[in-house]
């Protein structure tokens, strides 16, 4: 399963590929979870591929289902769900929330013996309840207002958040640059640090290219209050940054 947010080239650029080696070592087409407007660009690219390829064999690859905030939740194994949130870019986007689903005994069953247990069975009780927890959230390229009146208060009780900080600088046009763009700056998270108090761990990526893993680890150190430090992980994955 493949969750993608919106339909810029650094979100959506590598689906070829990856359709491309699940392929070549055998596994089975991943499903792609997209939003409504990227299915017709997705089948050119998958059919451009195709004819790159001068074989219709992988055409089939890409397989998409499209997901918005008003589908049904994506169903995953083991009692895990997908629910759609939208979030604010500077093209269409959303984010995504997984769900654990348990079914608990009702508190006010909790104590009964297994004999009464057998007998509200037989009587057709049903004694249990399904708990959702939200676990994480995925919130893709977005500007912060999201986190002012969440599509759901679950966005800001997951136990792991992972949103952007594109612009983390003190220059005074960061903060205008990241707004025109549809981003969120450092300081606009650091600004909303109450918000984030029910959230265990932020994992913070897409930092702008322009910045070096040393700046990064730097900036945030001087920048973060300690509620917040304590919880943010840095996401410097890319192998061509400084
Ligand atoms: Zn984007
Ligand atoms: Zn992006």
């Amino acid at each position: 399963l493949l969750i993608c947010s919106h339909g810029h080239t650094d979100h959506i650029a590598g689906i070829a590929s990856h359709a491309a080696k699940r392929s070549l070592y055998n596994m089975r087409p991943a499903s792609y979870y997209i939003p409504a407007h990227l299915e017709k660009p997705l089948d050119l690219i998958a059919e451009t591929f195709s004819q790159l390829n001068e074989s219709q064999e992988g055409r089939g690859r890409i397989n998409t289902c499209v997901v918005t905030p008003t589908s049904e939740p994506i169903q995953l194994p083991n009692g895990y769900k997908v629910k759609v949130f939208p979030t604010q870019h500077r093209v269409a986007s959303q984010g995504y929330i997984v769900y654990r689903s348990e079914k608990l005994r009702k508190p006010e069953y909790a104590n009964l013996k297994n004999e009464e247990m057998r007998e509200l069975i037989q009587s057709g009780i049903d004694f249990s309840y399904l708990k959702e927890t939200p676990l994480l959230a995925y919130t893709g390229d977005t500007l912060p207002e999201i986190y002012d009146e969440p599509f759901t208060p679950d966005l800001l009780r997951v136990r792991l958040l992972i949103t952007e900080a594109t612009y983390i600088d003190d220059n005074p046009s960061a903060i205008p640059k990241a707004r025109e763009w549809g981003h969120t700056h450092l300081q606009e998270i650091i600004d909303r640090k109450e918000k984030f108090r029910d959230l265990e761990r932020i994992l913070l990526v897409h930092f702008s290219d322009k910045y070096s893993a040393r700046y990064i680890r730097q900036r945030t150190a001087e920048m973060l209050p300690n509620n917040l430090k304590q919880k943010v992980i840095l996401g410097i994955t890319s192998l061509n940054r400084p």
